[in-house]
């Protein structure tokens, strides 16, 4: 049997850093080098690199591509979202599936924004890292590493993941919740798409199926966004001064099920004005795991307002979906709409009917 292929794009993150004077960096063609000589990365008695067999007897190819200079993910931009893009489509054929390594600290942002920007995807896209470098004795690379390429190159999950610690989770519904903890990413409202154990046990009911259509780049250009954590003190002053222009979005991260503090002088004067003039304001929770809904007279005046409610979503998939919606030539009304629906899995809207029993 052919083996997998897979493409690995090196972004940067603590995976591929060796400590210097000033902390921890990345540095250039470590990664590769020090892959080539671990055996759960590479067979010494196979073509460089090559994974040893799977448990069905199956090995991965792969080999590593650097986009650099490698980054801390906390200086990544959408310029490099946009290459990283670009970067899988000009290899989009020769590969079975690719892995993006990248930073913990932004990979979920990352991860979003590829979601959105790669347009009738058809192959997987895996982003993963670690907390610990490769360059330790004790670490989570490797594991990282290797279950990341294999899922890429054995499986067909047509999904932009992240892979880590076991479990590949949906990009655009995954956040960094730990700093320190191996365990550090979370899917708090969307169940994991797979699970790594003694067996590889895939949600198969849950992987999204491609529409058939060829991959197309739908590029970030826009920056006009900003995200505002609510806080029982923020003043109407500080509200109004986000929305100024040029800000065209805004991810509003409201309290529980979307609620904010509709009573205090002009708070909805404000998002209403701002509204009006064409800001798109999406709220979403603060919470991990549940909806914004409308069931309270707090969350239900925000709307009124003109304020979107983002569902489920995370804040950081809200966020690079609005820039990305924001990016192409849409009405305020448009992008309104669209946010409100699921376009790559990002958000569910509860069902309207209560169902009491298995057979309807
Ligand atoms: N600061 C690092 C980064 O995000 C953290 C990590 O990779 O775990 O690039």
């Amino acid at each position: 049997m052919a083996n997998g292929r897979v493409l690995v794009i090196h972004t940067g993150g603590t995976i591929g850093m060796k400590p210097g004077p000033d902390g921890y960096e990345p540095v250039d063609g470590w990664l590769p080098e020090r892959a080539a000589k671990i055996r759960a990365l590479h067979d010494p008695d196979q073509p460089l690199l090559t994974t040893p067999p799977s448990r069905f007897g199956r090995r991965v190819s792969w080999e590593i591509q650097e986009l650099r200079p490698l980054l801390d993910s906390a200086e990544v931009g959408r310029e490099h979202w946009v290459r990283m893009a670009e970067a899988i489509a000009a290899r989009y054929d020769e590969f079975d599936g690719f892995v993006v390594v990248h930073g913990t600290d932004t990979m979920a942002y990352t991860a979003a924004a590829l979601s959105f920007m790669l347009e009738g995807l058809g192959k997987s896209v895996l982003l993963t890292g670690s907390q610990l470098p490769l360059a330790n004795t004790r670490n989570d690379a490797v594991e990282n590493l290797q279950g990341a390429i294999m899922l890429a190159g054995l499986y067909e999950i047509p999904e932009v993941g992240i892979f880590f610690a076991d479990k590949l989770m949906r990009g655009n519904r995954t956040s960094k919740v730990d700093a320190s903890g191996l365990d550090a990413f979370r899917s708090g409202s969307f169940p994991l798409l797979v699970r790594v154990g003694t067996d590889v046990d895939v949600r198969w009911d849950l992987v999204q199926k491609p529409s058939g259509d060829p991959l197309n780049i739908v590029p970030i250009t826009s920056e006009r966004v900003a995200a505002l954590r609510l806080f029982p003190s923020i003043s109407w002053e500080t509200l109004e001064r986000f929305l100024e222009p040029p800000l065209q979005g805004l991810v509003l991260e409201t309290y529980g099920a979307g609620n904010a503090p509709s009573s205090r002088d002009r708070f909805l004067d404000v998002l209403g004005a701002a509204s009006a003039r064409g800001v798109v304001v999406v709220s979403v929770s603060q919470c991990q795991t549940g909806h914004v809904t409308a069931e309270y007279a707090a969350g239900r005046a925000l709307l009124g307002a003109g304020v979107v409610p983002g569902a489920d979503m995370t804040p950081e998939a809200a966020l690079t979906k609005l820039q990305w919606l924001l990016s192409q030539d849409l009405e305020p009304d448009e992008v309104r709409a669209r946010m409100q629906v699921s376009l790559r899995g990002e958000l569910t809207i509860p069902a309207t009917t209560p169902r009491f029993t298995w057979r309807d």
